[in-house]
């Protein structure tokens, strides 16, 4: 059974002060019985003091990048060992900022995948069409094409440890969200691309978050949706409230 999820991606925000008080909030206000598995993802100067002060919890600390080799000379990079080193398991990978701001193709994001699976962590694989795309109506083949170039050579006992993230890039940050047919419509495609590329048991078992302007006012409808397994959330994951709401209105 896929397991639903939501994570908040904290990006280039909180220094150390403020990522200890928003997990400390989180974690006080947080209900034990909520369905969604709850990941926080802060920056990598925060990961060992949020991975401290979530031990013992259910809260999931993730890295929201990491370099592709195991190590060597690439100044100013993270490896995946030192994630690992740090109690660090899970990793966002090809998220939209990193493909647009830093170059990230699918053929990196592929290599990175192999060194965060060879580790044996967990990745949220992020992938989107662009606005243009959407115009044009190649939405679903940019989609298609960031999967199979990015993740569909991985083997079938690896699909474990990989969580999609579909996030449209029109609708990060913009306050505009797909509507939840248009998720459902998309999520739709890739367990079916999966079910007919890979196996259906595995289309079956992926979890398929959304993302993009993900807010307590539209989650519940998202999250409605039956291919829709949760979310990934930038803005509203910055306060405790508005981060908790959304993952309570998971059911
Ligand atoms: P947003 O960001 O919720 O602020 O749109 C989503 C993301 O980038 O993961």
């Amino acid at each position: 059974m896929r397991k639903k999820i939501v994570a908040g991606n904290w990006k280039m925000n909180n220094d150390s002060a403020q990522t200890e008080a928003l997990l400390e909030e989180i974690l006080s206000k947080k209900r034990d019985n909520a369905t969604a598995k709850i990941v926080v993802a802060p920056s990598f100067v925060n990961l060992q003091a949020a991975v401290k002060q979530t031990a013992g919890t259910n809260i999931i600390v993730a890295a929201q990048n990491m370099h592709q080799a195991e190590s060597g000379a690439y100044t100013g990079e993270v490896s995946v060992g030192m994630l690992k080193s740090i109690k660090v398991n899970t990793v966002i990978l090809g998220h939209s900022e990193r493909r647009a701001y830093f170059g990230e193709t699918n053929s990196v994001l592929a290599e990175k995948v192999n060194t965060a699976l060879r580790n044996n962590l967990t990745v949220i694989f992020c992938f989107g069409e662009e606005l243009a795309d959407r115009q044009s109506a190649t939405h679903f083949d940019v989609v298609e094409s960031q999967l199979r170039e990015g993740l569909f050579h991985i083997s079938a006992t690896d699909w474990d440890s990989i969580v999609l993230a579909y996030e449209p890039v029109w609708a990060i940050g913009t306050g505009e969200t797909a509507s939840p047919e248009q998720a459902q419509e998309m999520h739709s495609f890739i367990r079916t691309l999966i079910k007919n590329n890979i196996s259906e048991t595995i289309a079956e078992n992926t979890s398929i978050l959304y993302g993009g302007s993900v807010k307590p006012d539209n989650a519940a409808e998202i999250f409605s949706k039956p291919d829709v397994d949760g979310g990934l959330i930038g803005g509203a994951s910055l306060k405790a409230d508005e981060f908790l709401a959304i993952v309570n209105s998971m059911v």
